[in-house]
């Protein structure tokens, strides 16, 4: 941009800003038909026993399947609809997809796989959440403790009394309840102290080049202590290497996801990786069983 054109910059800022905003209400009008049109789905990101290699969890990670754009990850339109309040729509078919799925694989299952969910404020201040999610579970024929609610640190800014309650009601049925980017918030901790939190998600950040780093190490190894102290199970999400495996594995950290086991996956692959057997041992990438 040359220096001349400063003083038409307000004007051409305006412009740009208009177009945003004609974009996101015309992002928020096709966001609210997608539901009905079958355009959002689920990939299925598997976590790992790092002990044994036996697959134990999968969170389902949303996607919009635009039919101008294509696949959109989350970054594309989780926050237009928690402004607009669609999340909620969403939610609930989010959950209600999940339970469903965890219904049907556990079922015939020895040891059942945890689904996570995400779930966003809106869904805890808008709703009634633990009775909510007890219907769903009366619905699907899900078990409580099938599903694991994964949540971030922006539900704790201010600390309402029926939130406080929702957790303990969702506890008591038996359904996880997770901090998900644990490390990241300013508030982490008071989740810790005020609520029955049943598992941490070491936030990616401390995992990837943990190898290099001596203060990571001792943040993930003091967060591990605080898990077992508090009996909470501790996950290690963003594991892209065999090093990064092998040194949360030694520091304590009982389970892990990220993309050297795989990558967040479709329905069907995430069957076909199920139908293949679930135990990752040399390697421990979940791909090659894929691809085998
Ligand atoms: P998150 O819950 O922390 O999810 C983990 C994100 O890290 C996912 O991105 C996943 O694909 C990515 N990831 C997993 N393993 C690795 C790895 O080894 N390395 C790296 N670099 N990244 C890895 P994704 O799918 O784009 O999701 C982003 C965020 O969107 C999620 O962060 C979550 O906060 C939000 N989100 C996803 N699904 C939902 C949903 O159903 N509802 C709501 N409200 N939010 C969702
Ligand atoms: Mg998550
Ligand atoms: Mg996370
Ligand atoms: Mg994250």
């Amino acid at each position: 941009r040359s220096k001349g054109t400063a003083c038409h910059e307000p004007r051409a800022f305006a412009a740009a800003d208009e177009r945003e905003a004609r974009n996101r209400l015309r992002l928020a009008g096709e966001l609210q038909t997608a539901i009905s049109n079958q355009e959002l789905l689920f990939h299925y990101q598997p976590q790992f026993d790092l002990g044994t290699g036996d697959l134990v969890g999968a969170e389902g990670l949303l996607r919009w399947n635009h039919p101008t754009f294509g696949l959109q990850p989350p970054s594309r339109f989780i926050g237009i609809a928690e402004e607009t309040g669609i999340i909620l729509d969403i939610g609930a078919w989010g959950l209600r997809t999940l339970a469903t799925l965890a219904a049907r694989i556990n079922c015939d299952r020895r040891v059942p796989i945890r689904f996570a969910f995400n779930a966003s404020v809106l869904e805890f201040t808008q709703r009634d959440m633990a009775r909510f999610v007890a219907q769903i579970i009366d619905e699907t024929g899900c078990r409580a403790d099938w599903l694991t609610l994964e949540l971030t640190e922006n539900l704790m800014i201010d600390e309402p009394a029926h939130i406080r309650a929702a957790f303990a009601e969702l506890r008591f049925l038996g359904v996880g309840l997770s901090i998900d980017d644990f490390g990241t918030g300013y508030s982490n901790l008071r989740y810790l102290e005020n609520f029955p939190m049943s598992e941490i998600k070491i936030d990616r950040s401390f995992v990837h080049g943990v190898a290099h780093s001596a203060a990571k190490r001792v943040i993930v190894e003091t967060i591990v202590k605080l898990g077992a102290a508090l009996d909470i199970r501790v996950v290690a999400e963003g594991i892209e290497t065999e090093t990064e495996r092998a040194i949360m594995r030694t520091l304590g950290c009982s389970i892990g996801q990220g993309y050297l086991f795989a990558q967040p996956m479709d329905e069907s692959e995430f069957h076909t990786l199920l139908d293949r057997g679930l135990i990752l041992r040399e390697g421990w990438s979940a791909r090659r069983l894929l691809t085998q």
